[in-house]
This record gives C-alpha cells, structure tokens and sequence, in this order.
C-alpha cells in the first residue's frame, strides 16, 4: 500500500492537464497556471498545442510525447523526475489518458513516488453523456471500437446485455457502419450522438439507432451514447436478417413482402432491411 498527500510532500509532480474540445474559452485557471508553472510541458502533437498555448500567451517549451516515441520519452522522464523536475501533459484536446497517450507515464510517476494530479477540465465523453438523456450512472466509457470488423463484432457482442449507457467515440467517416453494426447487435435500441461538442455547429441527435443510422452525411467530432440493455428491448435475434428474409423467400413470399415483413417484426425501417439483406 502507498499512501501519498500530494501537497505536503516535496516530490516532483506529474500534472495531467485538461484542455478544450473545441472552444477555448473552456479552459481553466488552474490548467494555465499549470502550464506555466512545470519544468516541461509534454503534448501530443507539438503543433496543436503550440496554437492553444499562443492563445493562452504562455511562453512555454513543448516537448513530443506520443504512442510512437513513449518508450524512448521515459528514459528521459525518468531522468528528469531524478532531477525533481515537475512535468505536466496535454493532449490535442480534452483530458489527457481519455483515449489519449499518458497511462504509462502514470504509472512511471506511481513507481518514482512522483505525485501524480489531474488538473481536471472537459472531456467530449462526460459532456455527451450528460446531455444525452440516457441514464447517467453507471455507464460504460468504450472509446473507439477496434478497426477490424470481425473484433468489432466480437466486442459489440460483449456489450449486448449491458444494463450500462454505453458511450463512444467514432469518427465521420465510420459512423453509419458502426451504427449499423450496433443495431444488428444491440437491436433498435435509442441512441444519441454529439456532434462538435462546445463549437459552432454542436448539434444533439436523439432517436433510434435505425433512425440515426439513416443519415449519410456525417462531419466533425463525434459521441455516440447508446441506451443501456433494459431487458425488455430485443436483443438481435439469433437470425441475420438475411437469413430471415430468405427464410420467408422460402416460403413462398415475394422478396418486397418477406423484407416488409421482417422491418415490422424488427420494428426496423425498409431501408434498414434492405441495405442490410444486400450487404450480407
Ligand atoms: N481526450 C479527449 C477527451 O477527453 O474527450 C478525447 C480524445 S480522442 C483521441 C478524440 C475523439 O474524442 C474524437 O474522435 C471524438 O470522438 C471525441 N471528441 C473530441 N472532441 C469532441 C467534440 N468537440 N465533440 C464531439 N466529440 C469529440
């Protein structure tokens, strides 16, 4: 066991310092002090961080730190923690460790008694999570699926009895897929997705997740927070809906009619079912 009073020690401290998602006025006092304060100033992409240090005029040296070149940053950090220097973290935007680089410095810090403290400010996840609707605790902060469809799969089929609200990040670009993906395996569960959270065109989409998965044009910096599993909502059958369109084909029915079928038995939209028998 440690026990350690971050203010009556004289250790050097590791600051993780939360920065704005997207409007800078979202900073703190305490995170400008920080940054002005700490012997090195760590951050993700050096170019991002440079703007927002500028906008803030704070005259500070920032170094690289990053998934890529970490292992070679802790020989360095190490030392400096000898040294008792203290050093803060920034990411491009957020709470730095949110899906951002940082859990390991954390635990070079804990092993080198360094004190560890967040210097704590927005994070996209909590701000969707709370204006989404969805009951707020306990939830589940996923982060990003993984980019390989059969592992999303298998995660998403992990998730599927969660009694959680489920919370993601994702990208333009992917979303429609992985709402499509969440519908196969959660069912046509309600939904929210933030959009541009604290920017100009921050834009709140609550609906089912066959509704929200009909949009096809998607832009900017994306939340998705999806209803936890409330035992009544049916989780997808065990059945594709490929297979029980053909399963009604079979029959004797007329694909338009075996698709309108199955739509109302999934209480899906057509297009839904028919985007999905032709992909499978
Ligand atoms: N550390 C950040 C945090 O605390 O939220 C998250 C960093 S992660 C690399 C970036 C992802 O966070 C984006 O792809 C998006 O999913 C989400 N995100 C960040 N800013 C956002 C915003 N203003 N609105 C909506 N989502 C945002």
């Amino acid at each position: 066991m440690k026990r350690i009073s971050v203010n009556q020690n004289t250790n050097p401290t590791c600051y993780l310092i939360s920065t704005p998602i997207g409007n800078l006025e979202d900073i703190t006092f305490r995170a400008i002090k920080s940054m002005q304060l700490v012997d090195i100033l760590l951050a993700e992409d050096t170019r991002v961080s440079l703007k927002l240090l500028r906008h803030y005029q704070i005259d500070k040296q920032i170094v690289s730190y990053h998934d890529h070149n970490k292992e070679d940053m802790h020989l360095k950090i190490r030392q400096w923690f000898k040294e008792g220097k203290s050093i803060g973290l920034i990411s491009d935007a957020g709470m730095p460790l949110v899906n951002d680089p940082g859990y390991e410095l954390v635990l070079l810090a804990q092993e080198m008694d360094v004190n560890v403290v967040s210097i704590p400010g927005p994070s996209a996840s909590l701000s969707a999570l709370v204006i989404s609707g969805f009951t707020p605790h306990p939830f589940l902060f996923y982060g990003f699926l993984p980019n390989k469809k059969q592992k999303r799969i298998e995660e998403l089929t992990r998730l599927q009895v969660l009694p959680e609200t489920l919370l993601f990040y994702e990208s333009p670009h992917r979303i429609q897929d992985t709402l499509y993906e969440c519908l196969k395996a959660f069912g046509d569960r309600r939904a929210f997705v933030a959009r541009e959270l604290t920017k100009l065109y921050e834009e709140g989409i609550s609906g089912t997740l066959s509704e929200i998965a009909a949009i096809e044009e998607w832009k900017g910096e994306i939340v998705l927070v999806i209803e936890g599993f409330k035992g009544h909502t049916s989780v997808a059958s065990e059945c594709s809906i490929k297979q029980d369109v053909d399963r009604l084909i079979e029959s004797g029915q007329k694909k338009s009619d075996a698709m309108k079928q199955v739509a109302k038995e999934r209480n899906l939209t057509k297009s839904v079912v028919y985007k999905e028998y032709h992909e499978e």
